[in-house]
């Protein structure tokens, strides 16, 4: 038998432990999926899913625009943040200028003056960013609308997205059938994998368009976290951040993040490219090894140890320092998100590409499958 007084410690330290904020509990925790309601749109249910680690990494993304809502990882000591803008509500979302957490497309970035050609054909798209289309359009973007949903409750946890962007929307040519699948792994990395056929050729870009903040989110601006980026070629913009053509080594530019460097370190300089992009909004052309995932990118948060990895097979990465934040939007716990508080790696094809033939290809034929992968890693140390 216990002796009484060892008894009530026990229960004492069993209750104490429950009262515990799940965030600040470094303890194990069962993999797994959960859904919940989170309301409705365009007349559809919106849910919310729940992706669970047994390390106790948690991310949250629904079915409206795959946005992901949250991501809970440890810092160096074991506390728990979430390291993503974004808000509590769906609501929230609506509208979203800045496609916070969203998945982006029918063609991600721009393509200039709302025009492509297309097998002896000029298409035209709606313009929302000056001359240009930005991320897919206007309306029915893949940001804007309720994608159908499936949870995947097998040995990773899972959630997979479905969006059937029909012939004509937005201006694009046919019927587009898009499926966007993020897993949680017991290597705290989160799995996004890209799928999409259709029954006539139409230009493609998927990217994924979190805002990180790896002190946490809403703590303040990023200009201290250190970066590298396996790049050692960007795509200079003119002024309407559409590429010129020209691939720029970045040796001996404030675009060398070769070697991992404070992002703020050069983010004020006089250079041109820094000037047209007020801050870092350009695509960086990784260095591939081959055709499987290779590294994009590392993000080392010095204050709490986070690091983030970004793997990809895709041929380039987005690296948007928030330049366009500018506190007019509100986010989780009242957050004022402003000018620099976050940054972008959207792993993507080249902007603008369907009018640069020099670039990789981004036009999807009927009978192929489009599929790209892209990783993010969360470790501490
Ligand atoms: C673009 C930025 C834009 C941001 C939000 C990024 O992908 O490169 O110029 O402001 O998305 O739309």
């Amino acid at each position: 038998m216990m002796p009484r007084r060892i008894f009530f410690v026990t229960v004492l330290l069993v209750f104490a432990c429950g009262l515990l904020p799940a965030q600040e509990t470094s303890s194990k925790h069962a993999p797994g999926v959960q859904k919940q309601a989170f309301g409705t749109r365009e007349g559809r249910p919106v849910n919310l899913y729940t992706l669970t680690n047994s390390h106790g990494v948690e991310i949250r993304a629904m079915n409206y625009g795959g946005i992901i809502v949250s991501i809970r990882v440890p810092d160096r000591k074991g506390q728990f943040a979430d390291i993503v803008l974004g808000h509590e509500t769906l609501e929230g979302y609506i509208p979203n200028p800045p496609y916070i957490g969203a998945i982006v497309g029918r063609y991600a970035n721009r393509i200039a003056n709302g025009t492509f050609p297309l097998d002896g054909k000029t298409y035209t798209l709606p313009k929302n960013d000056g001359p240009n289309t930005l991320h897919g359009g206007v309306a029915r973007t893949f940001d804007k609308v309720v994608w159908d949903d499936e949870p995947l409750k097998g040995k990773t946890p899972g959630v997979r997205f479905t969006y059937l962007s029909k012939d004509g929307e937005e201006g694009f040519p046919g019927n587009l059938t898009a499926k966007v699948t993020y897993s949680l792994n017991e290597e705290n990395e989160l799995v996004i994998d890209y799928e999409a056929t259709t029954d006539k050729a139409t230009p493609i870009n998927l990217s994924q368009h979190s805002y990180f903040n790896l002190a946490s989110e809403g703590s303040g601006d990023i200009l201290n976290t250190e970066l590298m980026l396996n790049a050692d070629r960007f795509t200079p913009v003119d002024k309407n951040l559409i590429p010129t053509g020209e691939l720029r080594p970045v040796k001996g530019t404030p675009f060398d993040f070769t070697t991992s460097t404070r992002i703020g370190a050069r983010i004020d300089d006089p250079y041109d490219q820094m000037v047209l992009g007020h801050g870092y909004d350009h695509n960086f052309v990784i260095k591939r090894k081959g055709s499987g995932l290779d590294l994009a990118a590392r993000a080392y948060e010095p204050g709490s140890g986070r690091v983030l990895e970004v793997f990809t097979t895709q041929p380039a990465v987005q690296f948007y320092t928030g330049n366009f934040l500018d506190g007019t939007v509100t986010g989780k716990q009242g957050h004022v998100y402003k000018r620099r508080n976050a940054f972008c790696l959207e792993t993507q094809h080249y902007p603008d590409s369907p009018n640069h033939p020099d670039f990789p290809s981004t036009i999807l034929k009927p009978g192929q499958t489009f599929h790209e992968k892209t990783v993010f890693k969360f470790s501490a140390k």
